[in-house]
């Protein structure tokens, strides 16, 4: 609908805006996204195809990637792969920090945050996979972004031994290991993220309206007091082999704070519990009702059933919904429903995806089409005080950064 525009058209009240809440949708020609500024708070949701991968860049320009997913599933079940194939997803991943950390000065990412330890969040490999020449490791997501920008503090879920609540297997999660060895033995920072924490993921400036907090990781969540954090998990030695917390639920989630602008994560969290049978599995719940409500949340678990509750919905009430999405299941239908609820919460809703598939669309039209973009990356764009955002659309199809849609709110 923009691509004929040669000038920013604003489609005014389009959606039920509720008190305080202004809305304006654009639709832009020919404009390529501006650089960031200092004060302003950018969240880069980079659109692979291929997994998640999500670039912040602070206030101060100290900056952070959270996941460098690059999945090897053909292309039956996964989106192709963006901009094009060849190069790897971590190789266009850490390109396109490059090209967005230009602006702060410093070519280097402060954080790399990986929440799981998962393919499509941290980089599948094969024989193909070229090796590194800086360690004895194979070169996908996150490894390929490693040889790209120098990483100052990698922070995942399970470092130093990955032992709780039992180690990854997979050629995937070996290779990671050998990467996490190799920074160590490079005398690089490797650490685990402590949940309920607000200080370690600092800018280098100290800032009043600015914090990011570790909602989760391991199943212990924030209690929302000082930064005591409590396990969600029973004991271990309580549980059957097969009840024990799988990778996905021992996810970091993490709220971003800016003003009175918020943005609450958490990588492949799910609050699914069999149907009640195993409650303390519902670790996104937990992590939601103490982080929310929030601006803009991420759909996690890539918008797949197990996800969003009814009550992890009402907890984030956020006005977009961002799902990281790149399989053909992704988003489900139920979630679709639960997004788009003024039942579960009312007034203004926008949501984006990174990729839906067309196969995925046809199952879902009736509600994938009232998402306000299905394909390229979605940026989060906060205003230095917290008052306003916008969020931009750019075409993955290149490096170029165009802006296909804009969407701006004040808060
Ligand atoms: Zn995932």
């Amino acid at each position: 609908m923009h691509h004929q525009l040669h000038r920013r058209q604003f489609v005014l009240g389009m959606l039920a805006a509720p008190l305080a809440i202004r809305g304006a949708l654009a639709a832009v020609a020919d404009a390529r996204l501006s650089p960031w500024t200092p004060g302003c708070l950018d969240i880069h949701h980079i659109a692979t195809g291929r997994g998640s991968a999500t670039l912040v860049i602070m206030p101060d320009g100290t900056s952070m990637l959270i996941d460098a997913g690059a999945t090897n599933n053909k292309l039956d079940v996964s989106a192709a792969p963006k901009p094009n194939a060849q190069r790897r997803p971590g190789e266009w991943i850490g390109r396109y920090a490059q090209r967005h950390l230009r602006a702060t000065g410093r070519q280097q990412l402060d954080y790399v945050l990986l929440t799981h330890i998962h393919p499509d969040h941290l980089g599948d490999v094969d024989d193909a996979s070229p090796r590194s020449a800086q360690g004895d490791y194979r070169l996908s997501g996150v490894t390929d972004v490693a040889e790209l920008l120098p990483i100052g503090r990698l922070i995942d879920r399970g470092a130093p031994d990955y032992s709780y609540p039992a180690k990854p297997k997979g050629t995937y999660a070996e290779n990671y290991f050998a990467f996490v060895k190799s920074r160590l033995q490079r005398g690089l920072v490797v650490e685990p993220a402590r949940p309920g924490s607000s200080s370690q993921l600092a800018m280098r400036s100290i800032s009043d309206s600015f914090g990011i907090r570790v909602v989760a990781a391991n199943g212990e969540v924030w209690t929302g007091s000082g930064e005591q954090a409590r396990s969600m998990f029973p004991p271990l030695a309580s549980l059957v082999r097969a009840d024990y917390p799988n990778e996905n639920v021992c996810s970091i989630a993490l709220k971003v704070s800016l003003g009175k602008f918020s943005y609450f994560t958490g990588g492949d969290l799910t609050s699914y519990t069999f149907d009640g049978e195993l409650p303390w599995l519902d670790v996104l719940g937990a992590a939601a009702r103490v982080a929310g409500p929030v601006t803009v949340a991420t759909a996690d678990h890539h918008g797949m059933f197990d996800g969003l509750s009814a009550d992890v919905v009402r907890a984030l009430r956020p006005q977009v919904w961002v799902i990281p999405s790149w399989h053909i299941s992704h988003p489900d239908m139920l979630q679709m429903e639960r997004m788009l609820s003024q039942r579960l919460y009312p007034g203004l809703r926008e949501i984006y995806a990174t990729s839906v598939m067309t196969e995925n669309h046809l199952a879902n039209k009736r509600l994938t089409s009232q998402m306000h973009s299905r394909d390229g990356h979605v940026v989060v764009r906060v205003q230095p005080d917290g008052a306003a955002y916008t969020i931009y659309v750019t075409d993955n199809g290149d490096e170029n950064d165009t802006i296909k849609l804009e969407s701006r709110h004040t808060l």
